[in-house]
């Protein structure tokens, strides 16, 4: 069987996880009568110190459910240039909301409080775009996994409230960040107004992220749900794998991250160019091809014959995510077809 390193979204839920979904209490949960997503909703806003959540089907329509209640059609939302809310949402925010985006550049996705605080124009009077909300995406995923440092959320957290700007967390990733940095979830949580978690990624749920803020905020997102057709039924079938997957596979992402970290090592031991293990700090490795005599295709194709997927997202960078389904054994694998593909590539240069 392949190996899949594509996504950490491509991994299946367990027996365990199945049998969790297959005995859980539903209701109709447009009537707010599902016990098991009720409980889950109130559950993950506790763990960030939120009033309220809102259980949604993707992690992209929590974060355009988040942003349309901060930012209003024609006002500006601040974002990083590879962040998913401008990369990957196909311009919901724009589509849906009528809010604009600007965005900063960085470094391998890391925040540095004053990037973005640079660039904004709270109160922008009549002539120039007002700025209303900044979202921080943590972990970064085009970033390569990067953690935020919490001193820089903090610093911006605060400086943008102090001049009228909302904060949203893109914490699709937050567990990861959680467990390389030890930072509590609460501890995150203060930093926010509104925050979204996906459960299907790294937790291995296979479906759902919560989209959390204040009770009001929740309450109007709510609305657009329905709106936007994403109103679901006896849901609590598909809540339960979720907290399954917080009850038991928070902790183990240690285990993703150090098989993310060994791919890094034995990878830059064949060639420094193609990765900084010091910057492998949670479960993606993302690969500098530019160096190495291949194209992220053509390894791409290479490690497909040879029984790894992996992901080209730029001409010269791929990436590979590990997650639940990948264990040590595969991992010793995965790394055997890379380093040769990799030796032959340099070897024909
Ligand atoms: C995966 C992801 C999302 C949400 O993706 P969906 O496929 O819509 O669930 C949001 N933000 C980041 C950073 C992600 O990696």
């Amino acid at each position: 069987m392949a190996i899949d390193l594509r996504s950490d979204t491509v991994t299946k839920p367990s027996l365990a996880m199945r049998e969790s979904m297959a005995s859980a209490e539903v209701g109709d949960d447009v009537y707010g009568d599902d016990p098991t997503v009720n409980a889950l909703e109130e559950r993950v806003a506790a763990m960030f110190g939120q009033e309220a959540g809102l259980f949604s089907p993707t992690g992209s329509l929590a974060n355009q459910l988040a942003i349309r209640t901060l930012v209003k059609p024609g006002e500006e939302l601040l974002v990083e240039t590879r962040s998913h809310i401008v990369r990957a949402e196909l311009g919901a925010a724009a589509t849906f909301s009528g809010i604009t985006t600007r965005t900063w550049p960085s470094v391998d996705g890391l925040l540095k409080a004053e990037d973005p605080l640079a660039i904004a124009h709270e109160n922008a009077g009549p002539y120039l775009v007002s700025t209303k909300a900044i979202a921080v995406e943590n972990t970064h995923n085009f970033g390569g996994g990067t953690v935020q440092p919490i001193e820089e959320i903090a610093k911006l957290s605060t400086a943008a409230r102090a001049r009228g700007i909302a904060m949203h967390l893109d914490g699709a990733r937050i567990w990861n960040a959680h467990v390389a940095s030890g930072v509590s979830f609460a501890e995150y949580g203060k930093h926010f107004d509104t925050i979204s978690v996906c459960l299907s990624k790294g937790l291995g749920a296979p479906i759902g992220s919560v989209m959390l803020s204040t009770k009001e905020r929740v309450g109007e997102a709510r609305i657009w749900r329905k709106r936007y057709g994403a109103g679901m039924r006896q849901v609590g079938i598909i809540a339960a794998a979720a907290h399954y997957a917080l009850d038991n596979n928070i902790a183990r992402l240690a285990e993703d991250h150090a098989r993310a970290k060994k791919i890094a090592v034995a990878l830059a031991a064949v060639d420094a160019s193609l990765v900084d293990p010091a910057k492998v700090m949670t479960n993606i490795v993302g690969l500098d091809l530019s160096k190495v005599g291949i194209t992220a295709a053509d390894l791409t194709a290479r490690c497909k014959e040879a029984g790894l997927w992996i992901s080209a997202l730029g001409p010269h960078y791929a990436r590979l995510v590990t997650h639940l389904d990948f264990d040590d054994a595969q991992c010793s694998q995965a790394i055997e077809i890379l380093e040769k593909i990799l030796k032959s590539a340099l070897m024909a240069k």
